[in-house]
């Protein structure tokens, strides 16, 4: 008789165990769930419960869990090679993945570095800033310092932290990183006494304007995520604002990097986010959506006039001073090509909208509740904020958690989501069905009834 194949891993070990420290989570109070298998927007977990996947494994998943096309060119590379160097070599498939990037980015962004997570890929963009300015034919080192909006969030290695302005995850780290000049948050929900939503966009530009007249010999860059401000609680920026600060990096001599990490590949409901104010900025960031979600890469696009600042005569100089080990990697690298692929060659980003208009109109039923004060966001990024007084838009107390366990209730029901304090984040795989969108809003609108 034959035996049945050993399993390549055992996977009976981690049953009870705490070994693994998670980020972002409490691991006094944080019951496991553990998954073990996933299926397009669906996962399973070890006890064999099914979770609809409501933030798509962090908002990177775009195109669904096991999706074949990409699995196959995982596979098919792995069959090639796993991983080299990028550091004075390359891979076939990176070489083809940045003139994808390229394609599909938009403008003249026309050079790729590559890393492996969102915050890398903005640390990249802080230290390729600052040596542009030292090397261009009119050198400016005074430029050191970057421009970052309120309750920016671009990562949590230390270059990005600098910029990040949420007090909660950023203010005890004051002591290692630096301090970058504070925008506006350029909000339009809460806006400030006496500004129109009419009025809210120049409002916002202006008081960047007087920063950046007051900061531009020192400044490199400013930062910022176009639209749509993410992990400040889906921080929706009035339209118009995005191309202003385009043109008043032009007017001030200041270089734009945009971070699209949350907004790219689809979510804002155009490729890039940056599309939507035909901008292009100088430095654009990726990362979440580039591979589909399945294996860690970021890239960091820049111009020709930033590439060229660092092409000399002599191999010692000049060259970006920053390199990563897997920054590039094939395996990642033939994940990304596939996830493209299924952009170009669908009609996928023209199809998003309808979708998102579909989840929104599956919250109708909590327009009016008392606790909710705004929902918000672009397209397939959706964020509900709960709010202690609907009218006067006064918050809960923080500890009270409704974020948290509107959530953790959601979660009961089968729709696995993630709060940002007390805003309810819904950020599903763009290949959610109809009646799956419907049945996410069902769900949230049942959570929010029963908890808040
Ligand atoms: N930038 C933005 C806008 C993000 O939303 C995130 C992560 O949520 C990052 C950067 C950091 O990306 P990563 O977690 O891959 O380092």
């Amino acid at each position: 008789p034959q035996t049945a194949p050993k399993p390549m891993i055992d996977r009976s070990h981690h049953v009870g165990g705490s070994w693994h420290w998670q980020g972002f989570t409490q691991m006094a109070q944080y019951k496991k769930i553990v998954i073990s298998e996933a299926n397009g927007c669906w996962l399973t977990t070890d006890s064999g419960k099914r979770l609809f996947d409501g933030v798509a494994s962090l908002w990177c998943n775009v195109h669904g869990h096991r999706h074949p096309k990409i699995d196959a060119a995982i596979r098919d590379q792995l069959d090639r090679v796993a991983h080299i160097t990028t550091l004075g070599m390359s891979a076939d498939v990176t070489e083809i993945l940045a003139s994808r990037i390229v394609e599909i980015t938009p403008g003249d962004l026309s050079h790729v570095f590559f890393s492996s997570d969102g915050s890398s890929s903005v640390e990249a963009a802080l230290k390729m800033a600052l040596q542009y300015w030292h090397q261009r034919k009119d050198p400016r080192p005074k430029k050191t310092d970057y421009l970052a909006l309120s309750l920016a969030y671009h990562g949590d290695t230390t270059g990005s932290v600098s910029l990040g302005g949420i007090k909660f995850f950023h203010q005890l780290f004051a002591p290692i990183v630096f301090t970058p000049v504070r925008g506006p948050l350029p909000c339009s929900y809460r806006l400030p006494d006496g500004v129109t939503p009419d009025a809210a966009c120049d409002h916002y530009a202006d008081e960047v304007e007087s920063l950046l007249k007051q900061h531009h010999e020192t400044l490199a860059a400013v930062v910022m995520e176009p639209l749509v401000q993410g992990a400040a609680g889906m921080i929706t920026h009035p339209k118009g604002f995005l191309s202003r600060i385009r043109k008043l990096c032009d007017k001030y001599e200041v270089l734009l990097i945009c971070d699209e990490v949350a907004t790219g590949f689809g979510r804002t409901g155009r490729l890039f986010a940056c599309n939507h104010e035909s901008v292009t900025p100088d430095i654009m960031c990726l990362g979440k959506g580039l591979t589909g979600g399945y294996l860690p890469m970021a890239a960091t696009v820049a111009r020709p006039h930033v590439f060229d600042a660092f092409l000399a005569k002599t191999s010692e100089s000049k060259q970006f001073f920053h390199g990563h080990t897997f920054g590039g990697n094939p395996l990642a690298a033939a994940a990304a090509i596939a996830s493209i692929d299924l952009f170009t060659e669908s009609n996928l980003v023209e199809s998003i909208d309808a979708k998102a208009s579909l989840l929104r109109s599956s919250l109708d039923p909590i327009q009016g509740h008392p606790h909710v004060g705004d929902i918000r966001g672009r397209s397939m990024m959706v964020g509900i904020e709960l709010v202690q007084n609907r009218e006067t838009k006064t918050a809960f107390d923080s500890a009270d958690l409704f974020g948290q366990k509107v959530c953790q209730r959601a979660t009961e029901l089968g729709v696995w989501i993630r709060p940002l304090g007390d805003v309810v984040i819904l950020m599903p795989p763009l290949i959610a069905t109809d009646d799956d969108l419907k049945m996410v809003g069902k769900v949230v609108c049942q959570a929010i009834q029963e908890v808040v």
